[in-house]
């Protein structure tokens, strides 16, 4: 892709592109006006499992912008959809939030905290000593590990925090079994996201403000990339990086002008 106004689909990251927690980026509103504007049709996709996506929906509704639960594909959703396609109402034990809990029960899996097909592993608030522990006894026991993402840190208004990673790789520390990952930079999220809009790869932009996950995850997807500097990643990061973004913007505002000057 030479330029972006090619893309007619857009895949976007939420935290440390659309908010740093509860608080919105410049220019959040135009961003998604012009979107609707020039019909680009977009889908919301984040690593993060810890809210459903009518929650999500109901958190972009506070910060002035209406998007449809359909439009937003969590890490949890993505679980359970590959879970499905596994085993269909397996059961699980998961370290989570209600993101992923209620997700995985809609969805027709079975919690229990003995005997579990799967241990699924996502952000947890939460998280104690006896959920780490039921974790390690289920996969000792041979669940399989699964973890909605691996990313290492995690944006707050205090600055970056463990991420769901550093939890899993406790987990195969203990258990010395390595999880299977949902998350981004695995390509199943695009994958799932790209169905849902029906769109072409070569017309579809992942928009994402984390190298290993959001860019890597592209590439691996075979979609064009936007690396937002308003994040995780840095410019330093970049140059160390063995793969590259199609496009660098210093935020959110930023990406609308090069989009609106067309
Ligand atoms: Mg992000």
């Amino acid at each position: 892709m030479k330029s972006v106004l090619e893309a007619k689909y857009y895949i976007i990251d939420m935290d440390g592109v659309l908010w740093h927690g509860d608080r919105p980026v410049p220019g959040l509103v135009e961003f998604f006006e012009l979107l609707n504007k020039r019909d680009i049709r977009f889908v919301l996709a984040t690593n993060n499992a810890s809210k459903t996506p009518a929650q999500f929906r109901d958190k972009l509704a506070r910060m002035g912008v209406d998007v449809a639960e359909h439009q937003i594909i969590t890490s949890a959703v993505a679980t359970a959809a590959y879970l499905n396609e596994v085993k269909p109402q397996a059961k699980v034990f998961c370290i989570g939030e209600d993101g992923l809990v209620e997700t995985l029960t809609r969805a027709g899996f079975i919690h229990c905290t003995e005997g579990a097909d799967f241990v699924i592993v996502g952000m947890d608030r939460d998280l104690s000593w006896e959920k780490l522990a039921l974790a390690t006894l289920n996969v000792r026991a041979g669940a399989r590990l699964i973890g909605t993402n691996r990313d290492a840190t995690f944006p707050t208004e205090r600055g970056l925090v463990h991420g769901n990673g550093a939890i899993v790789a406790a987990l195969e520390f203990a258990t010395e079994v390595k999880a299977e990952i949902i998350g981004k930079p695995e390509p199943i999220m695009y994958i799932q996201a790209m169905q849902r809009l029906q769109a072409e790869p070569s017309r579809t932009l992942a928009v994402g403000d984390r190298l290993e996950t959001d860019v890597l995850g592209a590439i691996r997807a075979g979609i064009a990339s936007v690396f937002l500097l308003s994040g995780v990643s840095t410019l330093q990061q970049l140059a160390r990086c063995d793969y590259q973004p199609n496009f660098i913007y210093r935020d959110l505002q930023d990406f609308t002008r090069a989009i609106a000057s067309a």
